[in-house]
């Protein structure tokens, strides 16, 4: 059995970045991870514009206007946003212009149009002293061609993607998705279309697994359920290693008489590289490695059955390395830890690293942990729902008590 911190290590040490890259329209790049840097191919913004509805003008001619006494322009010329302005500002003259049209030849300054007074048709009284240059949005401002905007591994949220649209790339490379194949293994388990006989229960694995792959970034391959059967499950379990990039089993890694697991992964020729770990729940963690052809390995993670040993298995091990299997960079491999003071006392045998689940939330300021009802056994799914955090008591420990600060994990 080895602690927590080493199983994350070695499971991170297992695993490879996949290198396949894709090039997906904009509108379909949400979430996905960009696979080359990308810098700018325009300037940003593309022209002198105007950040205000106002006045474009010489600064030269304003410079000594006041309240008291306005300096008064004529209009030469209306620019709304999008059109091209056709006239040189001349000394006296202005042209009316709104909010990110183009500032006209000859005008360097804009005067917001709450700081003037329209007289007559076509003039106007500029009733403040200006700032030179103010409220210009000049050209290249924000970027210049050729600036870097985004690094490979950037995650493309909505900022991202405006950038991506407002410096022209309207198609763009990003990683392909890591393949992921989910098996759940055991005699016992049924879809959840069927009614149960006596000893059945439904295969909730399969679909919590494929749920959290998806959110993680991948693509689920639900190769269903596997009976405890070892030429069934060899024949399963080498047809994911070979087509996917990491594997998913649940189940059949303990030490009773229908655990398999690990003795196929090891006839199949895996490197079992993890066989316990101490966590609990999910303390039966059997994790391999294996070469395939092109040199590339694959990671196969076989968790505990026990629904909510599987889970966190998955939280704690499993996306880290779908993190770093998908291209993110090292900074974005951890899972997100937060500082929360706990409303009860957690308590724990000492004897693992426990994990207890329950809501996270900013009271008065400060996070606040409060564990979910009932029972934190290992079968129990049922109080897992809305739970958005696991807190964390370490090995060797038997009570952080209500008040004090904890770490906790954010799912
Ligand atoms: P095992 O690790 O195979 O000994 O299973 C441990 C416990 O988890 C047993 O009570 C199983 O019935 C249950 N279990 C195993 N696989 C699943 C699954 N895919 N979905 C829900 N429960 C499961
Ligand atoms: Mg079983």
């Amino acid at each position: 059995m080895i602690p927590v911190s080493q199983a994350e290590k070695t499971i991170l040490s297992l695993v490879q970045p996949l290198s396949e890259v894709e090039s997906v329209d904009l509108t379909l790049a949400t979430g996905r991870i960009l696979a080359k840097s990308i810098s700018s191919q325009v300037d940003f913004p593309h022209w002198d514009n105007s950040a205000m509805d106002g006045y474009a003008v010489k600064f030269s001619d304003v410079r000594s206007s006041t309240p008291k006494h306005p300096i008064t322009l004529e209009i030469v010329e209306e620019i709304p946003a999008g059109y091209q302005p056709q006239r040189e500002i001349q000394s006296g003259e202005a042209a009316r212009i709104f909010t990110g049209a183009i500032v006209p030849a000859g005008a360097d300054t804009i005067v917001m149009q709450e700081h003037t007074q329209r007289v007559q048709k076509n003039f106007v009284k500029i009733q403040i002293t200006p700032t030179a240059k103010s409220f210009i949005r000049q050209r290249g401002e924000y970027a210049k061609i050729g600036d870097p905007l985004l690094a490979a591994g950037a995650v493309l949220n909505p900022a991202e993607i405006a950038i991506l649209a407002a410096t022209g790339f309207s198609e763009i490379k990003v990683y392909c998705r890591p393949r992921v194949a989910i098996l759940s293994t055991g005699d016992e388990l049924v879809t959840p279309d069927q009614t149960l006989k006596p000893g059945q229960i439904v295969d909730s694995n399969q679909y919590a697994l494929a749920a959290f792959v998806t959110q993680a970034g991948g693509i689920p391959i639900r190769m269903g359920i596997v009976p405890d059967d070892r030429a069934k499950l060899t024949a399963v379990m080498s047809e994911a290693i070979e087509s996917a990039d990491l594997v998913l089993s649940t189940g059949g890694v303990s030490v009773g008489d229908y655990d398999y697991v690990e003795e196929i992964l090891a006839e199949l020729g895996g490197d079992i590289r993890i066989r316990a770990v101490a966590i609990k729940p999910g303390k039966p963690l059997t994790v391999a490695k294996f070469k395939r052809d092109n040199n590339r390995s694959i990671v196969y993670f076989g968790l505990p059955g026990n629904p909510v040993s599987a889970l966190v298995g998955c939280w704690r091990f499993v996306q880290p390395a779908m993190a770093k299997l998908a291209g993110l960079p090292k900074s974005n491999w951890q899972p997100t830890w937060i500082e929360a003071i706990t409303s009860q006392d957690l308590t724990a045998d000492g004897k693992r690293e426990t994990y207890l689940w329950g809501k996270l939330e900013l009271i008065d300021g400060r996070n606040q942990f409060s564990l979910s009802g009932g029972s934190h056994a290992s079968a129990n799914l049922i109080n897992l729902a809305s739970t958005n955090a696991l807190a964390v008591i370490p090995i060797d420990n038997n009570m952080i008590a209500a008040g004090v600060v904890v770490k906790v994990l954010a799912i």
